[in-house]
């Protein structure tokens, strides 16, 4: 049984998208680029759980960096860092996606190993003005591999 399940998921990796697995990013956890690296600010990071926190300029929809936690092992609370700081020192490549790529390619890119989180683009059309790239969210492997194997994995 679970091994059917685990081949139907992923021979629906060929037609899925990123789109069907994404984090919204309204549910995103996330840090503005102008946000000080005080003891509240990297208690808040901790307790979020997340490894890769996307940094983001004035609007939530405009990514501009990534921060891995552990840039923040030699960081001191007390020295009130400015995050512009660590991320201009680290500047891990941001890796964009299009909502409309299919899983299988997608797990391809990430076992390439850039990088385990990409974040999903859209085209917007829709309106009077321009067409513009639009942030959807963010994905991970590990949306990709429940995909395959069709369930949660509960997070440590
Ligand atoms: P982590 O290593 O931080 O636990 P994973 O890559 O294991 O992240 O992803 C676990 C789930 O959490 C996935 O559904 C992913 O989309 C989501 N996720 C990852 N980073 C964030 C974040 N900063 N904010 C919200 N959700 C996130």
């Amino acid at each position: 049984k679970e091994e059917l399940n685990i081949i139907q998921g992923a021979l629906e990796l060929r037609t899925k998208t990123v789109e069907d697995v994404l984090t919204p990013l309204s549910d995103c956890y996330m840090l503005s680029s102008d946000a000080v690296l005080d003891f509240c600010t990297m208690s808040d990071v901790m307790q979020s759980g997340f490894t890769r926190i996307p940094v983001y300029e004035n609007d939530r929809s405009n990514i501009v960096d990534i921060l891995f936690v552990k840039d923040l092992a030699f960081v001191d609370p007390d020295d009130c860092t400015p995050l512009k700081t660590i991320t201009q020192f680290y500047k891990h490549p941001m890796h964009c996606v299009f909502s409309d790529t299919k899983l299988d390619v997608m797990l391809e890119e990430f076992k390439r190993g850039k990088s385990h989180l990409a974040v999903v683009q859209r085209v917007n059309s829709e309106g009077e003005g321009d067409p513009f790239y639009e942030v959807m969210g963010i994905v991970t492997l590990e949306d990709v591999i429940e995909e395959i194997i069709k369930s949660e994995i509960v997070d440590e």
